[in-house]
Order: C-alpha cells, then structure tokens, then sequence
C-alpha cells in the first residue's frame, strides 16, 4: 500500500472503503518471465514467485474479506468511524407470497439484506451500500463462494518452507482465478489472457502442473 492509501485510510471514513480496493495483483510481465526462465533453465525463480504470491495475497484478503461480508454479515465487520466490530440487523425483503417455490427459493437467498450499526459510536452501514462500494471497475461486487478454497491457498503460499508446495498453491489460485473469467484479472494482469499464454508455452509438466 503506498502512503497516500495509508494516510485515506486513516484519515478518510468515507474514502476507507473507496480507495480499499488493492491495485495490487501479479504482473503478466512477471508471470511470463517466471515460466519462461523455468523452461529455459529448468530452475525455479524462487524470490520471483514470492514476489508474485506477495502481489496477489491482498487481493485474495480483499475478495475474502468481501465474501465474509456477503454471506456472513453477522460474522462483524469493523466500524469505519472507530474500529470497534459492528453488530447486524437483517432485515430481509419479504418475498411476495404468489411467488412459486423455486422463485421463491431463489429470492430467499438474493434478499439478504440489513445493516451494521456500531455499539460504541451508533454509526450504522448499510449491507447493500459496502457491498456496492466493494466493485472492480465493471461495477462487479467483488466475492466469492470460493473464499475457503482461497484461504486455504493463501494459508499454503504463506507458510509453506518448501516452493514446491507454495509454487503448487499460487497455480491452484492461478487456475482458479482462469476458470472465473471475466474476474480473472483481479488477480493477475491480462486475466485468462496472460494464464493462456503461459499454458501455450508446453513447459514440460505443464499439464500436470495446471491439474
Ligand atoms: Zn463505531
């Protein structure tokens, strides 16, 4: 985070979440030099890719953190105003009664919908103002279903000593981030675009690697 976001952040309620959104994601440059010199010399850049895993840990944080708050939003999210955790009141749309079972199924589950308030300062937050506030630059809200799966990576590319296991991690999010599209360049520069070029680069055991 440069110290401009740093000083919003702390300085700026209302431009916490605005300007939250990390720019920080993998360079298509870097993941092309990383494979390219693994397949000129069969040598694992090992600095680069914890470069790499460095630039794309909080954009995962980010998404994960997105995802608590749109399916869990009683799980607490902290107050803009002072820090403290946030209490949630839902406060779900009724669902029109002539509505079939299906519809009404799928209705129950979109209208989730409510707001934080804050117990020590009163401050409250609406669930659907944050969500919206959290967009990339198509206006997508920017969750997950698969924040566990993200977690789980992150936890790997972190702590894992050996780069075998945290280069393996770091793919896994790669071919993640490939197969959600369009939302794939939240995590790396180009999205699908810079992924397919690396796999056209047959390094050998690339296609047990993207597996
Ligand atoms: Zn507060």
């Amino acid at each position: 985070m440069t110290a401009i976001q740093t000083w919003i952040r702390a300085n700026c309620r209302l431009a916490k979440d605005k300007f939250y959104w990390p720019r920080s994601r993998v360079s298509a440059r870097d993941y092309l030099k990383f494979h390219q010199e693994w397949l000129g010399t069969g040598q694992m850049d090992v600095p680069l890719l914890r470069k790499m895993i460095s630039d794309v840990v909080p954009m995962m944080d980010y998404v994960i953190q997105n995802s608590y708050l749109r399916h869990f939003p009683s799980h607490g999210k902290g107050c803009n105003k002072c820090g403290e955790t946030m209490d949630f009141a839902e406060a779900n749309e009724p669902v029109p009664e002539w509505s079939s079972p299906e519809l009404h199924q799928e209705m129950s589950k979109k209208h989730i919908s409510g707001y934080w308030q804050c117990p020590a300062c009163g401050s409250t937050e609406g669930w659907d103002e944050t969500l919206g506030r959290r967009t990339d630059d198509q206006g997508r809200w920017m969750y997950t279903d698969a924040h566990e799966f993200l977690e789980g990576k992150r936890a790997q590319m972190m702590l894992s000593k050996d780069p075998g296991e945290a280069h393996a991690a770091f793919e896994s999010v790669m071919q993640f981030a490939h197969g959600s599209g369009r939302q794939s360049n939240w995590f790396i520069e180009g999205g699908t675009v810079t992924i397919d070029k690396v796999r056209e680069m047959s390094l050998p055991g690339v296609s047990t690697m993207f597996k």
